[in-house]
């Protein structure tokens, strides 16, 4: 079998590609295809592809006075942004949709999307989204939300959690924002 060692197949904290989550064999690396060298299993006989969650984060804009919602979930004290996971199979986009539509009650008009970020303690790729809704009118937050405030956007980077990605994700986005309006 043609297999190499794992030692240049670092990323990027240095970390090793590990064991097979189902046999717990220690994987090898493989040439697959364009791929280039991919973790393998050899007892299973299968690549294995580095495991982790991928979900979706909104910026809530409504168009009709450019406000930003903000929430508060599962009984903490800190304002963020609305969030979810990407279930198998679901493109962005239509996550994006379903989230705000689940978690606010409000259908999104459009999409834009901001940035990505790798989220270590829920090993999850966070997708950042500007969702936009007309207006707020079918607002009705499930019960996953404790409590929600239509911010400004320079109120809602004041009051967005400190020192979070929810603030790394908005404040991003309003530099664009303000960028493009000066220009
Ligand atoms: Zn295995």
């Amino acid at each position: 079998m043609n297999t190499a060692p794992l030692d240049f197949m670092e990323e990027g904290d240095g970390k090793m590609a590990g064991y097979c989550h189902v046999c717990g064999t220690e994987l090898v690396g493989k040439p697959l295809d364009d791929e280039g060298i991919v973790p393998f299993c050899t007892k299973c006989n299968q690549y294995r592809f580095p495991l982790y969650n991928v979900a979706v984060s909104m910026i809530v804009v409504n168009r009709k006075n450019g406000k930003i919602l903000l929430i508060k979930q599962y009984g903490k004290p800190d304002y963020i942004l609305v969030a979810g996971y990407v279930n198998r199979t679901e493109n962005l986009e239509s996550a994006v949709r379903r989230e705000v539509k689940e978690e606010t009650g409000m259908i999104v008009s459009s999409i834009r999307f901001n940035r990505t970020r790798f989220f270590e303690p829920s090993n999850s790729l966070m997708c950042n989204f500007t969702a936009f809704v007309d207006d707020d009118s079918g607002f009705d937050p499930n019960w996953e939300i404790d409590e929600s405030k239509w911010f400004s956007p320079e109120e809602a980077r004041k009051n967005i959690k400190p020192n979070s990605l929810a603030l790394y994700f908005l404040s991003s986005y309003l530099d664009e924002t303000d960028a493009e309006q000066e220009e």
